[in-house]
């Protein structure tokens, strides 16, 4: 590392809160926050250094995911507790100094538990989640609790100077394929105006029930289990100060295909 890290951020609030007006009268209130730390933008642009404890992350939020300092690892905030799944096939509990260069949570309060066809994949999972939550305006996430037929995750060695392109970073994932295995999927969907803050669209983790295998989620094949819903209408963005977090970071360039290249495993 090597580099002084400063622990200042700037906060900025987007204050996306919906009147009460606009309320439809069935839907519960949306009143969660997403909490963020840094741009999804600067993570692609290759910034990779962990500039937030995750200790800090935990303040905003028990349910979460991002990255590890130099990407080393697959962070996860499940229950209040951090996991960080490692290229070497392990899950760590990481010191709360551990640092972060790019993650999001809330406090997770999802409603009544929707339960998941027999054979959903990822994809009819999605389908599944874009009639539950149907506001595309609005930030989701969701808890799926289940048994997992097949599970594939990655997870992306850590990164040593000069880093690279993300794209680049993650030609070099390690691909694990978990086969009848309990477990939780940690996702979240933004809106599509995030672009260049966060992506916009759909975003899995995968922790097993023991708590020994996880990463970020390529495909799945459930056989049984359970989805809760949260909506948030209030999204909170905390920035480094540090202009050296923002290198090469290009603003307004169209970067969907990269960021759904980096997120799937079609490289
Ligand atoms: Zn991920």
């Amino acid at each position: 590392m090597g580099e002084k890290r400063r622990v200042l951020w700037v906060w900025v609030f987007l204050g996306l809160v919906l009147s009460p007006g606009i309320r439809a009268q069935s839907a519960p209130p949306a009143s969660g926050t997403l909490f963020q730390f840094a741009l999804f933008e600067a993570l692609l642009s290759g910034n990779f250094d962990g500039r937030m404890p995750i200790a800090e992350l935990q303040r905003h939020g028990d349910f979460g995911i991002g990255a590890f300092d130099r990407l080393g690892g697959e962070l996860i905030l499940l229950d209040g507790k951090l996991y960080q799944a490692k290229a070497d096939g392990k899950v760590y509990q990481p010191s709360p100094q551990a640092l972060t260069p790019y993650a999001f949570a809330c406090r997770f309060a999802g409603g009544a538990a929707r339960e998941i066809p027999n054979g959903t994949t990822m994809e009819s999972l999605q389908g599944l989640l874009d009639q539950a939550a149907a506001n595309p305006h609005l930030f989701y996430a969701f808890r799926v609790s289940g048994f997992f037929n097949k599970v594939r995750t990655r997870t992306v060695p850590e990164q040593s100077r000069p880093y690279t392109s993300l794209l680049e970073a993650v030609k070099g994932q390690v691909v694990a394929e978990f086969d009848r295995v309990p477990g939780t999927l940690l996702g979240f969907r933004c809106p599509p105006y995030v672009q260049g803050i966060n992506y916009p669209g759909y975003h899995f983790h995968f922790i097993s029930e023991d708590r020994q295998k996880g990463g970020h989620l390529f495909a799945c094949e459930m056989e049984s289990g359970q989805v809760r819903i949260m909506t948030m209408s209030r999204y909170e963005l905390a920035l480094p100060e540090d202009p050296t977090a923002f290198q090469n970071v290009q603003y307004g360039k169209d970067r969907m295909q990269e960021m759904r290249r980096i997120l799937s495993d079609r490289k």
